[in-house]
Order: structure tokens, then sequence, then C-alpha cells
């Protein structure tokens, strides 16, 4: 970082990553997204809290109090499923403002001795949302912490939630080049180095390259995403769950089958921007390859359910019941709450775009909502 461009935190991790260019050449993709989401005096999670109606976008949990009700249920009988522990892990993975815990906790309370045994862990990367969580949580009645990773949670028996949690961990991008997959890497554009472009970096050695089977013979010009945190959070899982009951959830978009393609999007103030545009400002994602995940997980050793997809399973547990007795509580508030459901399940909104996929160890009854994963 130079000159009058460092005071500026704007312009801070353009900076930075101009600098690493310059020094090391092209930086594989994964890194760019790395250093604009959590650069942590100027990322763009680092920062803010961007999560929410007036934010840059909007999540599930922020949609409806429904959502995380019902997923509080969910946890109730998987816990009681484990044999219900009177200690037991509750844990979120990139909780944004605390909402969804939030309503799951309330909805837990329905289930005798559950809540009694709960003891939350939040894994969260910004220190802006952590003081949102902690504010959401302070009346949870339930002890509350912070972990700085899924791997540092503490041992013992556990239910591990992450809501659009995957999508935002970086993505490598590999182009198929002459026959070989090679990394896409950023650069500065060579027409106004102030600004970034993609450019085809080296080939992939093959014990780093995960393409999804079904890609690997795909002609020159397919684009593949690999998500190498999807791993090692399948690997994080079966260590865990090899030693102590437990269950983990993940919903996010992407298909249930691996497809080519470039899914890189940037989201600022409700609106797609480029994503290599101005680094730092804008929510950078890419959707998550649901076979790839259960492939790593089943690789890992864990028994997987899913994908299905939300509106199936939000329906499958009873969103439209709560709806409806939400309404009848609330007569005045009742076409809300039918927008409310339909945005979280139709098919046109976020019902099938959004998948749902668990994991345990092997031999653990199915969990509901979910059928055992097919492939
Ligand atoms: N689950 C919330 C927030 C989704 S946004 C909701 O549904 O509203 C993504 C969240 O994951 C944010 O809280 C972000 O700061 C966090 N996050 C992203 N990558 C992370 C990482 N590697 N470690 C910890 N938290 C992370």
């Amino acid at each position: 970082m130079t000159g009058a461009d460092a005071f500026n935190p704007a312009e801070r991790i353009a900076a930075n990553l101009r600098a690493r260019i310059a020094a090391q050449g092209p930086l594989p993709v994964s890194v760019f997204m790395m250093e604009a989401l959590f650069d942590p005096m100027a990322g763009f999670y680092a920062t803010r809290d961007p999560i929410g109606a007036g934010a840059d976008f909007v999540t599930a949990p922020e949609i409806s109090q429904m959502f995380g009700e019902l997923l509080g249920l969910w946890a109730a009988q998987v816990w009681q499923d484990m044999g219900s522990p009177q200690s037991c892990v509750l844990a979120e993975l990139g909780p944004g403002k605390g909402t969804m815990m939030s309503d799951m906790l309330r909805a837990a309370r329905a289930v005798p001795g559950f809540a009694d045994a709960l003891k939350v862990s939040l894994v969260e990367a910004s220190a802006a949302l952590k003081m949102v969580q902690g504010r959401t949580l302070a009346r949870a009645g339930v002890p509350v912490g912070w972990a700085k990773s899924l791997e540092a949670l503490r041992a013992g028996p556990a239910i591990i939630f992450g809501n659009e949690f995957l999508d935002c961990l970086p993505v490598r991008q590999a182009v198929r080049v002459d026959g070989q997959w090679c990394e896409r890497c950023v650069s500065l554009h060579p027409e106004d180095e102030s600004r970034f472009a993609f450019v085809t970096g080296p080939v992939i050695a093959d014990d780093d390259l995960f393409i999804p089977d079904r890609l690997r013979g795909s002609p020159d010009g397919t684009l593949a995403e690999l998500r190498p945190g999807d791993m090692q959070v399948a690997e994080a899982l079966a260590a865990r769950f090899a030693a102590d009951p437990g269950y983990a959830l993940f919903i996010d978009y992407g298909p249930a089958i691996s497809e080519p393609g470039d899914t890189l999007q940037a989201i600022r103030a409700h609106r797609k921007v480029h994503p290599l545009d101005a680094p730092g400002s804008a929510d950078i994602t890419a959707r998550v390859d649901f076979e790839m995940l259960a492939r790593h997980a089943k690789a890992a050793g864990l028994a997987v359910y899913g994908p299905a997809e939300q509106g199936a399973f939000l329906t499958g547990l009873g969103i439209g019941q709560r709806a409806g007795a939400l309404a009848a509580a609330q007569p005045e508030h009742s076409e809300v709450i039918a927008r409310q459901l339909a945005r979280l399940t139709s098919p046109d909104e976020m019902g099938t775009l959004f998948k749902v996929m668990a994991f345990s160890a092997p031999d653990m009854p199915v969990p509901p909502g979910l059928a055992p994963f097919a492939g």
C-alpha cells in the first residue's frame, strides 16, 4: 500500500491487491474474494452490517421469524434423536444479525429440557456483526459465546447450522484451456490499471484439482468452480461427529447437481455489480454445488441427507400451519405473513433455488424434512 491510498479505507483493499499483483503476479479468484470480504479494516463483512431491508441484501431469517422457528423445532427433534443429551452445543456459522438463532431459541422452549441443555456458540468473522449478534441475543436466556472457527467449537454433542454461510467461502475458478484446467486469476486491467480484470493463470496440479466428475471431460472454454472451503467444513464435521453425536444443517443457493459456469456475483445495495469493481464495497458470493458438497461429506465419512428444496423442506416442517397460526393471532398482518410465506417457499422466489442439506455420523436417525442423499 502506498501514498495517500493508505489512508482511504475504500481504496485500502484495491491498493493492497495492486501491490500483491505487482509483487506476485495475478491472484487466484479465491484470494481476491477473501480480501474483498474479510480485510480486517475495509472488508465488506469486516466493516459493516450489510444484512436487512435497507442494506445490501436480505436473507431468509430476516424475511420472517417462521424460518428460524421451524429450524428450532428441527433442532429439538434431532436433539431427541441424539438421546436428549443434558449438555448440547447449538452452533451457528455466519449468524449475521443473530435473528435466526433468536427465533430458534424461542421455538426451542416448546420442547421440555431442550433450551436448558443448550450452550450457544457463534462463529463469526466480522467484528461489526458480532456486536449486532450480542445485542440480538442479550436476553436469549441461554449462555451465548463465540468460537474462532468450526474446528474450535467446544467438544460434546452439537447441532450446527449455517444459512448463507457456504456461499461466502472463497471460491476458486478453473477454466479449460487446451484440454487442461487453469486457475482463473485477477490482474490489473490492461487499459486502466486502477481497475481489475480476469486473466487465465497457471495449470492446476492434479492433486489440487477437485473438478466435479461430471465436468471432467468438458470442452475448452468450460468454467468450473472449486470450493475448497466445503471440503474443510466436511472434514471438520466428520472429525467432530466421529467423537460425539451431532447434526449439521446448511441452507444456501445452488444446484443439486454440479453444473459448469461462472456464478461469482457481487451485490451492492440490492443491485448486481461487477465482481471486480471496488473490492470491499459489495458482497461477493458464488452458488454452492450441493453434489460436490455431498461427495466431500461422504468421502469424509459422514451420512448425508438431502438436498431438499427450501420450499419443500419448510412445507414439510409445517410452515403453512405456522403461517396460519400467526395470521389467526394477528389478522391485521395476514397479508404480510402470506407474502413472507411466498418469499420463503415459492419456486419464483427462494423456494427452489435454495437447497437444504444435513450431515451426521452414519447410523443416526434420518432428520426431519430430508431423505438420505441418493447419489
Ligand atoms: N446467516 C445469516 C447471515 C448470512 S451472511 C443470515 O442468514 O442472515 C454470511 C455470514 O457469514 C455473515 O455473518 C458473515 O460475516 C459470515 N461469514 C462469512 N464467511 C465467514 C467465515 N469464513 N468465518 C466466519 N463467518 C463468516
